[in-house]
């Protein structure tokens, strides 16, 4: 007698459920990319009870006839693929047809669907799986699908579903994706009844951020850009002092398709990490191309995660990119996403780099800019007495380049003056800098603070303060008296909802107490997203805030030794480029800036 039987095809439908639509966000993801597919300038997403209940999906796009809205809903009927080799090219969202009769199976389906040139549209109706009525229908051109009780015939998979909101929010996280990868179509997203999202659809992504997360968001934004051979990176992320505890807010777009990759991912945290001490995730919107050829999207049954070829060379680009971007050596801007972006006419001041690439791009540079119209040595009268061979100097002194060692030590920052009690008048060789007192000093402090591995050094309070907090702030404190006590605040309950500080960390010790602790808790609770998170943010409350408070202020007068002790430790910080909320501290005027700025060129 024979065990092995053969699946009838709504039963194999039924199993590819459970590798294709895992959940309603999966429906919803498949559906809206279909619509992309079908070329749709709008897509309107609706869901009720987290798209447990419902899901319907309604674009403008192509539409399909009657014979392919039949075929469509039968496994492996695709338009997107024909033959084996086209696997290695795929360019579409879609392409193994599986999508569409593995939804129908576990759900309560209708397809309606029009074309331009056809008068009458078609409706289908599936029903677990079972087809129950096709018939014509007037309605417009494009596709909308309804997908009603999801897994109603499945109980193990209904079982596994989450509350409505988890579910929802799962929704949410791809839509917007999905919305940021297409800013050229307008997306609509209805939660329930209230409409969760809306974007433009005019092909500006900046518009498309703002419209989803707010300007407050897009107007703090730097631009990623880096173009290598075959290899083109666009994208937008935040200074690092916008991090959430969670990467949702990350979009990855590797040729047009939303993907999860680990290697993105890694770059960007690797990059912010050596920026500031890790406590989130940075916003990020990160759109690659490169040939088809050398990404692999087949891995995975939904395509969402992807494979490249060269997984060394897309973790450079991301980091270096973000890396330009963070230490402000490019302007925010709207970026055309496909070409690159021209260049800015007015000079672009760079932010000086003290790091190990700094002898890289910017290589010495002479004060008095070369003029074509004067030979540069046989202007200077030639001495009759000398032999005219021996008035040209000797070959190895003439280029100062390759006398130089080929890495130059930190700069030397000599300090001139100080401007508007804010800024600091330096320079180094030929250049000119302007260094933002307090941002300088707040970096120094918060990288001092951040070295302390274990204990940072505390300095007892000559008056103990006796502060008062409310309710939430004091189980905190209370819960966390031995975190606070490493990083320098030791404190001990007297009375409720009342505390003793005795210590504070001692490079804060002449800063008001009462306003630095008051500062860090306000700052903890902005911040904390999950109980898990809270040691490690209130780590990053201390050293941001402390820095921040301890710093010298602007408007504070600084003699000449006290600027150069600030200018000395700054050019031995790791990061003296930026301040900890990424704002830049040093800006340069090489003497090509100032020799342009006066128009001697
Ligand atoms: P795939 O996208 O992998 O080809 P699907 O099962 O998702 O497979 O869809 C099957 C086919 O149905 C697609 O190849 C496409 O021709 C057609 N189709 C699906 N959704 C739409 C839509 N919204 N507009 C037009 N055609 C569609
Ligand atoms: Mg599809």
């Amino acid at each position: 007698m024979t065990k092995i039987k053969l699946l009838d095809s709504n039963t194999i439908n039924k199993i590819a459920a459970g590798e294709v639509v895992e959940r309603p966000a999966s429906v919803v993801k498949e559906l809206v990319e279909n619509s992309i597919d079908a070329g749709a300038n709008r897509i309107e997403i609706e869901i009720q009870n987290g798209g447990k209940a419902l899901i319907r999906v309604t674009d403008d796009g192509s539409g399909m006839t009657r014979e392919d809205a039949a075929l469509a809903v039968r496994r492996h009927a695709t338009s997107k693929l024909s033959s084996v080799a086209d696997l290695t090219n795929i360019s579409t969202l879609g392409f193994r047809g599986e999508a569409l009769p593995t939804i129908a199976a576990v759900s309560k389906f209708i397809l309606q669907t029009r074309r331009v040139e056809d008068e009458l549209g078609t409706k289908l109706t599936i029903d677990g799986g079972k087809l129950s009525d096709v018939h014509e229908v007037g309605c417009k051109v494009g596709t909308t699908i309804l997908v009603e009780d999801l897994f109603f015939n499945t109980p193990a998979r209904l079982k596994f579903l989450k509350a409505t909101p988890t579910e929802a929010n799962k929704i949410n996280d791809f839509v917007v994706k999905l919305a940021i990868s297409r800013p050229e179509v307008a997306f609509r997203f209805v939660n329930g009844n209230r409409v969760a999202l809306a974007t433009p659809g005019n092909g500006n992504v900046l518009d498309t951020l703002s419209a989803i997360y707010g300007t407050e968001l897009t107007d703090s934004l730097l631009t990623l850009q880096s173009d290598m051979e075959s290899l083109n990176l666009r994208g937008y992320v935040t200074k690092p002092n916008i991090l959430k505890s969670y990467r949702s807010w990350q979009t990855f777009v590797v040729n047009g398709r939303v993907v999860e990759n680990r290697t993105i991912a890694k770059a960007l945290d690797e990059a912010y990490k050596s920026l500031i001490p890790k406590t989130g995730f940075p916003f990020a919107f990160v759109k690659i191309d490169l040939p088809q050829d050398s990404i692999d999207v087949n891995v995975h049954p939904q395509k969402i995660e992807i494979k490249f070829e060269d997984e060394g060379r897309i973790f450079k680009a991301i980091y270096h990119a973000v890396r330009e971007a963070v230490e402000g050596k490019r302007e925010t801007s709207e970026h055309d996403l496909t070409e690159v972006a021209a260049a800015p006419e007015t000079p672009h001041f760079e932010q000086i780099n003290l790091g190990d690439d700094f002898s890289e791009d910017d290589p010495p540079q002479n004060f008095e800019p070369p003029k074509k119209s004067e030979p540069p040595k046989k202007s200077e009268p030639p001495k009759k007495s000398e032999p005219p061979k021996k008035s040209e100097p000797p070959k190895k002194s003439e280029p100062p380049k390759k006398s130089e060692p080929p890495k130059k030590p930190a700069l030397e920052l000599e300090p001139i003056g100080q401007v508007a009690r804010c800024y600091i008048v330096a320079q180094s060789g030929n250049d000119l800098y302007l260094i933002d007192q307090h941002a300088a000093h707040e970096r120094i402090l918060f990288d001092k603070l951040s070295g302390y591995a274990e204990r940072i050094p505390a300095q007892g309070l000559l008056i103990h303060r006796v502060l008062q907090f409310d309710s939430q702030e004091s189980e905190l404190i209370e819960k966390n008296l031995s975190v606070f006590a490493d990083l320098g605040f030791t404190m001990e309950p007297s009375g409720a909802n009342e505390f003793r500080l005795m210590e504070v960390p001692a490079d804060a010790s002449d800063t008001d107490a009462e306003n630095l602790l008051r500062g860090i808790i306000t700052e903890i609770f902005n911040g904390v997203n999950s109980a898990d998170d809270l040691a490690k943010n209130i780590r990053q409350a201390v050293l941001a805030t402390t820095a921040c408070k301890a710093a010298i202020k602007a408007g504070q007068e600084l003699n000449q030794r006290q600027m150069e002790i600030l200018l000395d430790d700054l050019s031995k910080t790791p990061h003296p480029h930026t301040c900890p909320h990424g704002r830049p501290t040093i800006i340069k005027f090489s003497a090509a800036d100032l020799a342009k700025m006066f128009k001697r060129t």
